[in-house]
């Protein structure tokens, strides 16, 4: 096994497995030909588990991938997706999930011990997480019921508008601050989210929402899977006043492995060196202190360096780590023990 272990910000395995293109039977899931995570392959790489978006795609089935292939580019956000088909599609991949738990692929996990025990245990820990609220309606009955269910963590908004926000189109050049802030029901959302001791992720959120998370919310603020946009002008990626907020309160960012947030050029080019997630890593480490710093692989919904390639590939984002000279301790840190300090603040 692979040390240190590893817990990762985001992942968009459900949504494979919904769309039958991650097979799953009574032993688990395998991810076929190029998707990233399978249950032997995490082992070897030393994939301890992390957050599993739940995610409602739009009708129009389009991918951003070969827009995001030129030098610059400015998508359209896509259309707002209704309760209904939210409702129904964040059903299924709970369900999922649910049944993966079932069959012992992972663990659900609600509690920092419940992910300790799991490690400890050398079974996947999994944090149910909403990667955009569509499914959850403004009385908060299925926030409430989901959270019974495991739900420990959610994203106001992905790339799109819902009834609490804006999120931040993909934009390269381009800055976070495309739109307005957080609606009033915006607003209430954050407070039943520090209510129930539920992670709020502001990966995906312009920054004028950033702002008002950052003003209503009790908790340490946490980006899940985004990057430095002084290393990469993306919309998608953190500017340095973003940063030092997220150091005042004790939060942190998980690494995006997405090569489009990584490069200086922006664009989804897979033949990006391994040694630039790390020139993000030692960026991120000298805004917000090793305590603040962690990963947010978004395996199975990006492109990620061809020399991470898949899950099994993470000893070599290790390696790339040691030779830059991060300490044994530092390794920790940045492989799991953020995210265990963070969450712990945040759930309790
Ligand atoms: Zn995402």
């Amino acid at each position: 096994m692979e040390y240190p272990l590893i817990f990762d910000g985001h992942n968009d395995l459900l949504l494979q497995i919904q769309s039958g293109k991650v097979a799953s039977d009574d032993s688990g899931f395998r991810g076929n030909g190029g998707h990233h995570i399978d249950l032997s392959k995490a082992k070897a790489g030393g994939f301890a588990g992390g957050f599993f978006a739940i995610y409602v795609p739009d009708d129009s089935g389009a991918s951003f991938m070969e827009e995001m292939m030129a030098d610059s580019y400015d998508l359209p956000l896509p259309p707002a997706v209704g309760w209904p088909r939210a409702i129904e599609t964040a059903l299924a991949q709970a369900a999922i999930l649910t049944r993966q738990e079932a069959q012992g692929a992972l663990r659900i996990c609600r509690t920092v011990e419940d992910i300790r025990t799991a490690m400890g245990d050398g079974i996947m820990a999994a944090v149910m997480h909403m990667e955009g609220a569509e499914a959850i309606d403004p009385d908060f009955h299925t926030l409430e019921v989901l959270h019974a269910a495991g739900l420990r963590s959610l994203g106001p908004v992905w790339s799109r508008p819902t009834i609490f926000g804006h999120g931040v189109p993909f934009r390269f050049p381009g800055s976070p601050d495309t739109g307005p802030g957080l609606t009033e029901d915006g607003v209430r959302l954050v407070r039943k989210c520090n209510e129930l001791g539920l992670m709020i992720d502001l990966s995906h959120l312009n920054e004028a929402g950033f702002w008002d998370v950052a003003r209503h919310s009790s908790k340490p603020l946490v980006a899940t899977h985004s990057n430095a946009h002084a290393l990469c002008p993306h919309s998608r990626n953190l500017t340095d006043r973003q940063l030092h907020v997220i150091r005042d309160t004790d939060g942190m960012v998980g690494l995006n492995f997405a090569v489009a947030f990584l490069r200086e050029d922006g664009r989804m080019d897979a033949d990006t060196p391994v040694l630039r997630m790390v020139e993000h890593l030692d960026y991120l480490i000298k805004v917000l202190g090793e305590d603040r710093v962690g990963l947010g692989s978004d395996f199975d919904g990006a492109t990620v360096p061809d020399g991470i390639k898949d899950i099994s590939g993470l000893p070599a984002l290790r390696k790339a780590m040691k030779a830059q000279g991060y300490a044994e301790e530092l390794m920790a840190k940045l492989c799991h023990g953020n995210w265990l300090r963070v969450l712990e603040e945040t759930w309790t």
